[in-house]
């Protein structure tokens, strides 16, 4: 999965995904990547989040609403990603994936779980190019 999260000069914030689904893409499985809530989550008044891992776990979840609802009480991108990763872990230990999140004022983070590292791309106008950062879950 592809997911991605962005705001805008006028301030209007985006989220989605792009996936081809887990197992092969099975026929019939919608998997949590089209869930909103669930792939992703965006409320211009706060932010938005993505998600990407083991999606017949994360759907019951909506890891991406969740988080952006952290950071709507106030939680750095980067707690509001790990609470919504443990959200999952504390039912499903051996759950796999990530959630990326972005506030409306381009501050950002991630978190993950049951992989060892987790990469994820940013752009900003602190930067010339957009940069790598790997987390370690
Ligand atoms: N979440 C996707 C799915 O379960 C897979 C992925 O994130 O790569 O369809």
């Amino acid at each position: 999965t592809i997911g991605l999260v962005a705001v805008d000069k006028n301030g209007d914030v985006a989220a989605g995904t792009s996936t081809n689904g887990a197992k092969f893409k099975i026929p019939g499985r919608i998997g949590d990547s089209p869930i909103p809530g669930s792939g992703a989550y965006a409320d211009n008044a706060v932010g938005g989040a993505a998600a990407t891992g083991d999606g017949d776990v994360m759907l019951r979840f909506l890891p991406s609403f969740l988080a952006v609802e952290e950071m709507r009480r106030g939680a750095s991108p980067n707690k509001a990603a790990r609470t919504a990763i443990q959200r999952i872990v504390s039912h499903y230990p051996s759950f796999s994936g990530a959630v990326i999140a972005l506030t409306k004022d381009g501050e950002y983070g991630a978190a993950c779980h049951g992989i060892q590292t987790f990469p994820y791309v940013v752009q900003d106008n602190t930067r010339e190019t957009s940069e790598v950062i790997t987390i370690n879950c």
